[in-house]
């Protein structure tokens, strides 16, 4: 698509963020850098005694996201793209949120530079986690559950089907609608798309700086992989370094076995959204059609993945593995008793492969160097804990028919 398509949209400067692909680094801008300051830089914190519980000769690092009252790492990109619709002279700029992690992030951002922030929120959730809601409303966003009837598109649905609880596909139909038609507005994006990657790499330039700085060189990198942006930020500068031939690590994106796009998905031209209003993207991908069971608590349900991070799967230069979400809150529970951090769901997808391989350094006496990211906490995550706690978790792996059906519903386009 050309930057004059995706302008009704989008923000102007994040549109050339995306479109390009030849520039190697943007500064920050000054404003952001200040922002930053608040919580940045975050810290890589080596897990002495995770190390010494799992009794692994391996040496453990992890990159903590949660030291932000948003929680996660998705404040680095929320104040980037919150600044660029400020210094468009935007009035404000709407967007959807499933668990809230994101919509929190944004509106702490639009706060920050007075910039109005319309939530659509999936209803269930808007329901079920009424704090991150709260949070959201302190920071003076706009929450509405969706399907709402302020918008053409939810008052369609919602006629369609009365007492829906809604799906992130059709929030999102609801943000894009009321950003191309209100003036003054465009929507923002917390995942998936180059812009966000981009902006989440100060991750990985951090975490780089701080090895660099100890003289420490990593041999294994693991991320939790939803929508690929923590992941693409925490590998950014080592993926650098090993496309240009300079430093080798073996690179380990871990996705939810519920949903496991990278595994199990298809490498093709998909829809980014549910509702099929979005751009088409190549991405390993689901099917856009694809909702992951409503017992999987774990997050990181999105249907297709960043197509940076995909390449550089297809191209066989990073590995990628599936869990299970009772292993992953096993992990969660173990970590936090030993490093005392309560992480989220999704980022314990990373504790429990960066713990796998430690243990495989037990028994192989390798001393390797593990560094994950660990995207956020997870106090907003309690009602999944609850469910481990009283072993009402299940798991839940599509079949190959499942998989098989819904991709059959791939648009058919060559390339
Ligand atoms: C959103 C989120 C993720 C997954 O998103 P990515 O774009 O794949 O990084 C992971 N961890 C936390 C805490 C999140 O909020």
């Amino acid at each position: 698509m050309t930057a004059q398509e995706l302008s009704g949209v989008f923000c102007e400067e994040l549109i050339r963020q995306e479109l390009d692909d030849t520039t190697a680094l943007f500064p920050i801008p000054e404003q952001i850098r200040s922002f930053y300051k608040m919580y940045r830089p975050s810290p890589l914190v080596r897990a002495y005694c995770l190390e010494e519980k799992l009794q692994t000769p391996a040496k453990i690092y992890y990159k903590f996201e949660g030291n932000n009252t948003s929680g996660s790492h998705k404040l680095n990109s929320a104040i980037a793209q919150a600044y660029y619709a400020k210094m468009q002279g935007l009035k404000g700029v709407t967007t959807e949120t499933g668990a809230g992690q994101w919509g929190t992030a944004l509106s702490m951002a639009c706060a920050y530079l007075g910039l109005d922030c319309k939530v659509y929120m999936v209803k269930v959730s808007y329901e079920q986690k009424p704090f991150r809601r709260e949070v959201m409303r302190t920071y003076c966003a706009s929450v509405t559950p969706s399907p709402s009837m302020e918008t053409a598109v939810g008052r369609k649905i919602l006629a369609e089907h009365p007492g829906t609880t809604g799906s992130l596909g059709c929030a999102i139909s609801e943000a894009v609608e009321v950003a191309t038609s209100t003036p003054g507005y465009r929507y923002v994006l917390g995942s998936v798309l180059n812009q966000v990657l981009l902006h989440q790499s100060v991750i990985g330039l951090e975490a780089k700086a701080a090895l660099d700085k100890y003289g420490i060189q990593a041999d294994v990198i693991i991320g939790c992989a939803g929508g690929g942006s923590n992941l693409g930020g925490l590998i950014a500068p080592f993926m650098g370094q090993k496309l240009r031939g300079e430093a080798d690590y073996r690179i380990i994106a871990v996705e939810p076995s519920s949903c496991p796009s990278f595994t199990r998905g298809k490498y093709a031209y998909d829809f980014c959204d549910t509702g099929m209003v979005c751009p088409l993207a190549k991405m390993y991908t689901l099917g856009s059609g694809f909702i992951p069971a409503p017992n999987h608590a774990g997050g990181l349900r999105y249907h297709g993945m960043s197509s940076t991070l995909s390449q550089l799967y297809h191209d066989g230069l990073m590995e990628a593995v599936s869990v299970k979400q009772t292993d992953v809150f096993q992990a969660a529970e173990y970590f936090a008793r030993v490093e005392g951090i309560l992480p989220a769901p999704e980022s314990a997808h990373a504790i429990k492969v960066a713990m796998d391989e430690a243990i495989r350094c037990r028994e192989t006496g390798e001393a390797k160097t593990i560094v994950f990211g660990l995207t956020g906490t997870g106090y907003f995550d309690m009602v999944a804990y609850e469910k481990f706690h009283d072993g009402k978790m299940q798991d839940y792996t599509p079949s190959d028919a499942e998989l098989q059906a819904s991709l059959e519903r791939l648009p058919n386009v060559n390339g």
